[in-house]
């Protein structure tokens, strides 16, 4: 492990201040941090803590907008009652991450912004390109299982992880950014940036910027969301596929609809090719089913990763139907 210094900041703008250094890392609950400077696959040398900074752990409801802390502890949010009865979805994909202790520690920035599970980027020594720039990447020949079928290249093919952004991307979803120069709010879709074009790259956060609040639009297809997960274990693993649906309904009939991707894309991915399928029609099985395969349309599989595809269709349609019967 390489040594590195640590201050705790008390204020945003000193984290602001402190952070400008290309080399330095923000910690909130260091459940992936310290995992990943354990390995040295952060570069780090400089760790600011920003957990005891005051006023970023709340969860609010601001007119038509939700407003969570960056802050805000996983296990808080998934807890939320007036959440689990308007927004499913949101509160479902962080029941379902990782361990209810580490819900305890982990923070909804911090969850944003974890990097890629890829072997290959995590075992420290294999070329990697997120890891080390124009290394290459081991995973192009190696075991491909668990790779992405959305946003790759030939450079890197990894996964996105998280659940709570793959639960955000079915929003209308917004990220608030504090830096020396002010506040920016910034689409969630161009929040991450896919790993295939530039892999060291997982979001647009400049040295400097810190995520102050997550802002998801209130919407009526709150109520009619969820987030379905599949994975090699019941518990306590990563999502080979997921997806997360929000629905408004007329009767039987889709007025309005969010599709979005888990497991399979370079970061979380909205499947607007499903919800144009849903849209306007009766929700029943079929269409379900159509739809989850509409998402998949585009997918570029490798060798043996091609069972995401069908799998991956299935779990949109199965989250179509929870969905609609919710409520
Ligand atoms: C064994 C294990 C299993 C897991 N399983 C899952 C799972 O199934 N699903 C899932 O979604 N997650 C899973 N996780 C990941 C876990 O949810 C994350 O570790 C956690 O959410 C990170 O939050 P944190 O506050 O601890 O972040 P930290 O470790 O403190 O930070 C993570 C990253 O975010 C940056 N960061 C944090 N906050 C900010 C901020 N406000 N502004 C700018 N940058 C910031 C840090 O610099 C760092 O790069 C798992 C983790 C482990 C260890």
């Amino acid at each position: 492990m390489r040594p590195f210094t640590y201050s705790r900041a008390t204020s945003l703008d000193q984290a602001i201040s402190e952070s400008g250094h290309p080399h330095s890392a923000i910690m909130a609950g260091g459940t992936t941090l310290v995992d990943l400077m354990r390995g040295d696959l952060t570069g780090a040398d400089q760790v600011i803590d920003i957990a005891h900074i005051p006023g970023l752990a709340e969860i609010e409801v601001e007119g038509e907008t939700l407003r969570f802390g960056a802050l805000a502890r996983m296990a808080d949010v998934a807890e939320n009652t007036f959440l689990k009865h308007n927004y499913p979805a949101l509160v479902e994909s962080l029941q379902l991450a990782a361990s209810q202790q580490i819900r305890n520690a982990a923070t909804l920035g911090g969850n944003l912004l974890q990097r890629t599970r890829c072997v290959y980027f995590r075992d420290g020594v294999s070329d990697c390109n997120q890891r080390t720039p124009g290394s290459g990447c081991a995973a192009l020949d190696g075991e491909d299982r668990e790779m992405a079928l959305f946003g790759t290249s030939d450079r890197c093919i990894a996964t996105y992880p998280g659940d709570w952004g793959t639960a955000l991307a079915a929003f209308d979803t917004t990220i608030e950014i504090a830096s020396d120069s002010g506040r920016r709010v910034v689409d969630f879709a161009d929040f991450h940036t896919a790993y295939g074009e530039d892999p060291a790259r997982l979001s647009i956060l400049r040295p400097g910027e810190i995520v102050t609040a997550i802002l998801v639009k209130a919407t009526p297809s709150g109520k009619r969301s969820t987030y379905i997960k599949v994975r090699d274990r019941q518990s306590y693993a990563y999502a080979l596929t997921s997806a997360a649906v929000a629905l408004e309904t007329d009767g039987e009939t889709v007025i309005a609809a969010r599709v979005a991707l888990g497991g399979v894309a370079s970061k979380p991915w909205r499947a607007q090719a499903a919800e144009a399928v849903l849209i306007g029609r009766r929700l029943d099985e079929a269409l379900a089913i159509e739809a989850g395969h509409a998402a998949f349309t585009d997918a570029k599989p490798l060798r043996h990763n091609q069972f995401k595809i069908e799998l991956g269709a299935r779990t949109v349609a199965r989250a179509a139907l929870v969905a609609k019967g919710k409520i």
